[in-house]
């Protein structure tokens, strides 16, 4: 709506508003799901590069709206952040994640880690530590089991409340991992100031590997980086032959994609085990 004059003015913010009714619609929508528990986890396969294993999953929510169907999460995620919904989906997603690993290794006894995302918003809000002992506790899943999933914006602020809280859920045994790395602001002095385990190389630069020599270095320079501070580095969003094999030469410790397995639910993944021990 880019017309000069009053009419033109009129039409932007009618448009406006329509969008923060849709937005509006939506937010009353996950009030809903949360109470009717409409979300499900599916799980998406880690490859551990040096063994050709899968050697855990990420957890990431679905939203099966009755109407609507599937909402991804890229469209309620930020809503509910905003709303503060987040706290409480956030924490069925840890609880459901960390019952699941737990059946998982009870019936195969894999070692199977889970990785489960967690906000801004769920990270400041909650007593996080406190919440993570007590989903330990009730699942019966080992710390060592359980990875969480953090972005750069969650480290942003309140820097020394941030790394209390960070080495609170480390000292039970919990990895921490710095999700879509690249993508942010500053994330060197992130690597040298947080306790963090592993650094998940975002897909937009896996993208390239193979074909953009801008990527290929940054990627190079990330993986070298990372090993030399202690870091494991996971590639996500492999998609071809030729991005694994480019990760497999510079020694990336792990890999995610649709390549290695798409997101899915845990009956396909019990059935991928059940084929596995069979062989
Ligand atoms: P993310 O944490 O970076 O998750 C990776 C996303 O990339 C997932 O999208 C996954 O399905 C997708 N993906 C995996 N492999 C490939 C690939 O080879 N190619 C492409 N093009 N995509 C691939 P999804 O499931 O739609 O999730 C989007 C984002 O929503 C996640 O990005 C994460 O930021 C957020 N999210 C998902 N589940 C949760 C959750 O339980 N809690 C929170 N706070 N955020 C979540
Ligand atoms: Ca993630
Ligand atoms: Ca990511
Ligand atoms: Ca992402």
């Amino acid at each position: 709506a880019k017309h000069d004059g009053r009419n033109g003015f009129q039409f932007y913010s009618r448009e406006m508003s329509e969008q923060a009714r849709e937005r509006e619609t939506l937010a009353r929508a996950l009030h809903t799901a949360v109470d009717e528990n409409q979300f499900e986890l599916h799980y998406q396969p880690k490859l551990d590069l040096g063994s050709g294993r899968v050697t855990g999953v990420e957890a990431l929510i679905r939203w099966r709206h009755p109407a609507l169907g599937m909402v991804p999460p890229s469209s309620f995620i930020p809503i509910a952040e905003e709303t503060g919904l987040i706290v409480d989906i956030g924490d069925w997603v840890l609880r459901t994640a960390c019952a699941q690993a737990q059946a998982w290794q009870q019936r195969w006894q894999l070692g199977l880690s889970v990785a489960v995302n967690v906000s801004p918003r769920q990270f400041r809000q909650h007593d996080l530590p406190a919440t993570v002992r007590r989903v330990l506790d009730d699942s019966g899943l080992a710390g060592g089991l359980l990875e969480l999933e953090l972005t750069e914006s969650l480290l942003m602020h309140q820097t020394d409340a941030v790394i209390e809280t960070l080495r609170s859920i480390k000292s039970m045994g919990v990895s921490l991992a710095l999700d879509d790395f690249g993508t942010g602001f500053s994330s060197l002095s992130y690597l040298r100031r947080f306790p963090l385990d592993l650094i998940k190389i975002d897909r937009a630069f896996v993208a390239g590997l193979a074909s953009i020599e801008a990527d290929e270095a940054i990627t190079r320079a990330i993986i070298g980086m990372a090993h030399a501070l202690g870091m494991a580095v996971v590639a996500e969003g492999v998609e071809t032959p030729e991005q694994l094999a480019f990760l497999q030469a510079h020694r990336c410790d792990a890999a995610q994609g649709y390549l290695l397995g798409r997101p899915m639910a845990a009956a396909a993944l019990d059935a991928l085990w059940q084929a596995q021990r069979n062989r």
